[in-house]
């Protein structure tokens, strides 16, 4: 990028906050995925205002923008694919304000979403979205996104906690959306336009976001199963009773003995799958009820044992396990790619019989894991890119898993979202009008197309 244009960003953001060293640039380049683009520059804004200046400089100039959180994102949305400027959000992160009495948070959108649970229940408060990568996104990332997480089988998606945004748009003006209120109808929805749509529309610089009272009782327990079919059905069992546990976490034995591999949490090697099963809520006893009946069902589909964590320990390694199923995949292959399809719940047996066939076909181990109670399951293939085979094979089993997907109701993706990587499956899943609406906002909002390019949607 040339001198000059460096120099009016230094002057919008201030000197430091703008990088374009080739080993700066390298660390922007990529995500969670395989994908990587260097861009042109890096800039840090500070203040929604200087973000506003820049995207008008960015405007002016015909500079694609990428907005990025903590690059955990699966989809490659935020790898700058054009070059451009990589717009970090993560030194706008900030806890503008907690309202007790509204059970509201205000906040800058760089914040780590760890950082924000950890500070409101502190409060006796609750923010319950929980991707698995709380320790690695930012609320801004999960708002484009619309991330979900184990907690979301009862409590909902991030855009469930939505209430307010502030955004700066493609040729710069602020756009403020909703606000404290719960109930708001007054206009369209531009909340949920926003959310999700992954930085393609406009930049995220702070949200107003629902808090809930902390549950104060909670029972965590792992049942473990012979067969990976009977836990399946047990999952739809559970939730045929009318029980809503906040989490039904699946986990295949190839997933089991990734994370026992790397982390020695002492898990059986000698079952096919297990189930993490959470209840909570204000009354200890309905919880312990709730549990008693997950766990009487566990034992009716077959489940050989059904562990209750006694104490907080116990349960800090059961999360522990399941949150390292992603990370400790890495030791398996040298690669690995992880879907993140949708079916209706009680296709999930189904879903996962068609994966270790396609799995048995391909000759390539396809580890299953994931939110099994909103049927949200993350098929992660593991390969070895280098190798041409391979990777072809790769390609083809992607688009089984999608069709299979369409076909048993469902859809692509339940959380991660579409960026690059999924891009092509759309028009299938969606429909010719459905994109020819989604290209029109996008037309709408970004004329010049200057907003993260070429992603969910093609240019
Ligand atoms: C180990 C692991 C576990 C994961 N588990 C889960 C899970 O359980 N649930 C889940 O939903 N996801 C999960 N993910 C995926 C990822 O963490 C989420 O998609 C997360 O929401 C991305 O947040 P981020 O801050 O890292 O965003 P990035 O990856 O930096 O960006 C993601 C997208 O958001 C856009 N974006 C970022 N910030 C802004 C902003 N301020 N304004 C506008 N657009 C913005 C980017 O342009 C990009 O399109 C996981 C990832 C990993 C690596």
């Amino acid at each position: 990028m040339n001198e000059k244009l460096i120099l009016r960003m230094r002057e919008i953001v201030g000197r430091d906050n703008v990088l374009a060293e080739p080993e700066d640039l390298a660390v922007y380049s990529y995500d969670g995925t395989f994908e990587e683009h260097r861009p042109d520059v890096v800039v840090l804004p500070q203040t929604t205002q200087q973000v506003s200046k820049l995207i008008m400089l960015a405007s002016d100039e015909n500079i694609p923008v990428v907005p990025r959180g903590m690059a955990s994102g699966l989809a490659a949305s935020s790898v700058p694919f054009t070059g451009g400027i990589a717009l970090s959000m993560t030194r706008m992160n900030q806890i503008l304000e907690i309202d007790k009495l509204n059970s509201v948070a205000r906040v800058e959108a760089g914040i780590v979403t760890v950082d924000l649970q950890s500070a409101v229940e502190k409060q006796d408060l609750f923010y319950p979205p929980d991707p698995s990568s709380i320790r690695h996104s930012t609320i801004g990332g999960n708002i484009a996104c619309n991330a979900g997480g184990p907690r979301c089988l009862k409590y909902g998606v991030t855009g469930d906690y939505v209430l307010g945004l502030t955004l700066v748009l493609a040729d710069g003006r602020v756009l403020k959306t909703g606000g404290k209120s719960i109930k708001d109808v007054a206009g369209y929805d531009l909340n949920s336009l926003f959310t999700g749509s992954e930085g393609t529309l406009g930049v995220i610089t702070e949200a107003i976001l629902k808090l809930i009272s902390k549950p104060k009782f909670t029972q965590t327990a792992l049942a473990e199963f012979s067969l990976l079919d009977d836990s399946a059905k047990a999952v739809n069992a559970i939730l045929a009773q009318g029980i809503l546990p906040a989490t039904l976490e699946l986990m295949d034995e190839t997933a089991i003995s990734c994370i026992e591999e790397a982390m020695h949490l002492g898990l059986p090697l000698d079952v096919e799958s297990l189930l993490l099963i959470e209840t909570d809520g204000a009354d200890d006893l309905s919880v312990k009820r709730e549990m008693a009946l997950a766990t009487s069902i566990c034992r009716e589909f077959g489940a050989r044992e059904v562990k209750i964590a006694q104490t907080e320990g116990e349960r800090a390694k059961l999360w522990k396990a399941r949150r390292s199923v992603s990370p400790s995949l890495a030791r398996k292959a040298p690669n690995k790619l992880g879907e993140d399809i949708t079916v209706p719940r009680s296709a999930i047996p189904e879903a996962i019989r068609n994966l270790k066939d396609i799995s048995t076909r391909y000759e390539l181990p396809i580890v299953i894991f994931g939110h099994a109670g909103d049927g949200n399951l993350h098929p992660n293939i593991l390969f070895d890119k280098r190798d041409p085979v391979q990777w072809e094979k790769v390609n083809q089993i992607v688009a089984e898993e999608f069709k299979l997907a369409l076909r048993l109701g469902g859809t692509l993706t339940g959380e991660h979202g579409i960026g690059t990587l999924k891009r092509p499956f759309l028009r299938e899943a969606l429909g010719d009008v459905s994109i020819d609406i989604q290209r029109l906002i996008k037309s709408a909002l970004d004329p010049k197309n200057i907003l993260n390019p070429g992603k969910v949607i093609q240019d």
